[in-house]
């Protein structure tokens, strides 16, 4: 034990050491926001940051060009740990979502094992997952096998407060689409069939199905076409929704509702209506024994951990159908008032601020720290997959 604590120690002093260059990484990531799967500045800063420090780094895997995954190897066979980095942004607002702080946090956490790998077995990789923010990503690395080998993988978002045991809502996209027919809107309605009357009546037959739906669901959409010209009957509009649920199979149960909402709409106006899913993200299943590997590491630093709140409120990420299928967590790290809203300009400012520096080297020591617990103590390893294969035991459909 006294030997793991001291392989702790020295990976938290050369997080410590570095933290400058780190943080200058972070900024900098934040100062030029990048969108999904366009994160060409931040994936080169990240795998840059580690090829410089000795990792062996592959650049554009599992087909993406900004998804990597690099690899330091300990002193002799043994698991597979990873530290999953993020790095995309929110259109207009920018990192509104502090990735900048999970992509640096994941290579801090690299970078402090590293410096004791030559004491533990097994392999410690970082994996460049790409366009969380919508464009499922780590989903597609899954089913390109990126993840192959993988015995755990964790990773930290920032956040108002610092949870560790914290689920997220499975989540799909429906995009809706009406044909209509175009007329003169003064002179000849009669001769038109209304689009955006459609897209209007199928919110409205939405928010009346609302109250019906379990507390845990969340349905909400934006109206991506609404029309051209104030004088023309729209013959084409759009809308986009986000259906989650707890589980899977309600968000599925749920979206048939929405589609009968917008079939509805279009049987009342005339308008055709055209449907795609878009395969969502799974529900996370946090492994309880990372979990309180980490709120054990990150207190032993001085960090306060807190409990998850009465109807925590939650949202969605591909990290959850990475938990679906190999142990992992995925904790939150407090970097501004607990007030703040994530996606708000407080929030994008709190991640690069000296709180989100702070959270950021601490989530990345606790990560480190965790990894060698993992990595030096093989009955830890052990136990935590068990409770993987129990828990997914419990859930599988
Ligand atoms: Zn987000
Ligand atoms: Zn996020």
């Amino acid at each position: 034990m006294s030997n793991v604590q001291t392989l702790k120690e020295r990976a938290v002093s050369a997080i410590e050491t570095q933290r400058d260059e780190l943080i200058k990484i972070s900024s900098a990531i934040h100062s030029q926001p990048e969108l999904a799967f366009q994160e060409h500045k931040a994936a080169a800063l990240l795998c840059d940051a580690l090829a410089a420090r000795g990792f062996t780094v592959e650049r554009g895997v599992g087909g993406l060009a900004t998804a990597f995954r690099a690899e330091t190897a300990g002193n002799g066979a043994g698991p597979t740990v990873a530290f999953v980095a993020e790095y995309d942004a929110l259109p207009d607002i920018g990192h509104a979502c502090g990735h900048n702080i999970i992509g640096t946090a994941a290579i801090a956490a690299g970078i402090g094992v590293q410096a004791v790998a030559d004491h533990l077995p097994g392999r410690i990789v970082v994996i460049g997952s790409p366009a969380e923010e919508g464009g499922g990503g780590k989903i597609i690395l899954l089913e390109q096998g990126v993840f192959q080998g993988v015995d755990a993988a964790m990773m930290v978002h920032p956040s108002s407060y610092t949870l560790v045991n914290r689920g997220s809502l499975a989540s799909m996209r429906l995009s809706i689409e009406f044909t209509g027919k175009a007329s003169h809107a003064a002179a000849a309605p009669e001769d038109g069939v209304n689009a955006l009357e459609a897209v209007i009546l199928t919110f409205n037959n939405v928010n009346a199905l609302r109250l019906h739906l379990k507390a845990d669901a969340r349905v909400h959409g934006i109206i991506t076409h609404g029309g051209v010209a104030v004088n023309i009957i729209p013959d084409y509009a759009a809308a986009l929704f986000s259906i989650r649920a707890a589980r899977q199979s309600y968000a599925q149960a749920v979206l048939e509702r929405v589609v009968e909402c917008a079939q509805a709409a279009g049987l009342a106006t005339g308008a055709q209506p055209r449907y795609e899913v878009k395969p969502g993200y799974a529900e996370m299943l946090p492994n309880g024994v990372l979990a309180q590997l980490y709120a054990e590491n990150l207190r032993m630093i001085g960090v306060e951990v807190r409990d998850p709140r009465v109807n925590e409120r939650m949202g969605s990420t591909d990290f959850g159908n990475v938990s679906q299928a190999l142990p992992g967590i995925h904790p939150y790290i407090a970097i501004a008032s607990e007030d703040t809203a994530g996606h708000s300009v407080e929030f994008r400012e709190a991640s690069n601020s000296p709180a989100g520096h702070k959270g950021l080297i601490n989530a990345a020591k606790a990560l480190a720290m965790t990894a060698i617990d993992l990595l030096a103590q093989p009955e830890t390893m052990a136990s935590a997959k068990r409770e993987f294969a129990a828990a997914r035991g419990l859930t599988a459909p």
